[in-house]
């Protein structure tokens, strides 16, 4: 398996943006714009947008995504929203471990696991962030950071449950910036943790793993970012919010 028989997967993630009447407006608007996309796609929702993201996508190939859930199947966790909670309502999708969750609300690399087994265990399918801070890419330590993220997140998830995880490299000072880690710079990590991956499991587990590159991708710089072999799609913030941009990433990932 290579780049070309690998799922490429475009994923807009919204943060904390769009009510469920703006988000469905925006769906709504990105439907004909990306319906003959040769890639998957994704939109990443708050969770009280998700109801009306499904409705909105209706029949048709954009799915919808949550931006995070708890690793207790239900239970005294105010404030929390299980896996089994989004899988009955039929949500394919979960990001797990984005770094604003690390940043701002304490996600640990054991938390960020105990999750990706939730969801995996409720049937979806993780798209798990890792990604380094700018001094640790500083002190040249970006391989190990990604490589140990990598590693605890997945630790007592199955080969086969691979086929559910999409790894997201997101380094940390690039989301939200407009600092772009140059298409070389992806490549490299992207390719670091398929090797470690190729480690925990076997190379044609790291072969068929899609691996995505986030931060500050958008329109004027997807297609070189996406034209590297280790860059299968992309996790995209800001630029997913504006129907036009997402649409033009997601034809660059389908060329
Ligand atoms: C993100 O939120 O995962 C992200 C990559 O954001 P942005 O594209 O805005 O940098």
């Amino acid at each position: 398996m290579n780049k070309a028989t690998r799922k490429t997967v475009i994923a807009g993630n919204w943060k904390m943006n769009k009510t469920p009447a703006e988000g469905a407006e925006l769906l709504t608007s990105m439907i004909p714009l990306v319906k003959d996309a040769d890639c998957d796609v994704i939109a990443c929702v708050p969770f009280v947008d998700l109801y009306a993201a499904q409705e909105a996508t209706k029949g048709t190939n954009i799915k919808i995504g949550a931006e995070n859930c708890h690793w207790a199947e239900s239970g005294a966790f105010t404030g929390e929203i299980s896996a089994q909670m989004l899988s009955a309502m039929g949500i394919e999708y979960v990001i797990i471990g984005h770094s604003e969750r690390r940043q701002y609300f304490g996600e640990t690399d054991v938390t960020v696991n105990k999750r990706v087994k939730a969801a995996l265990k409720a049937g979806l399918t993780v798209i798990l962030c890792v990604g380094e801070y700018l001094e640790q890419r500083e002190q040249g330590v970006t391989a190990e950071v990604c490589a140990m993220q990598t590693k605890i997140a997945l630790g007592g998830v199955t080969a086969e449950e691979m086929e559910r995880i999409i790894i997201a490299y997101e380094p940390v000072w690039a989301i939200g910036t407009g600092l772009t880690a140059t298409a070389d710079q992806a490549d490299e990590v992207c390719g670091i943790i398929r090797d470690v991956i190729a480690g925990l499991y076997n190379a044609e587990v790291a072969e068929a793993t899609t691996i995505q590159y986030g931060g500050s991708m958008n329109d004027g710089n997807a297609e070189e970012l996406l034209s590297k072999v280790n860059v299968d799609g992309g996790l995209i913030g800001g630029a997913s919010l504006v129907a036009e941009k997402f649409a033009k990433i997601v034809s660059a990932a389908s060329k």
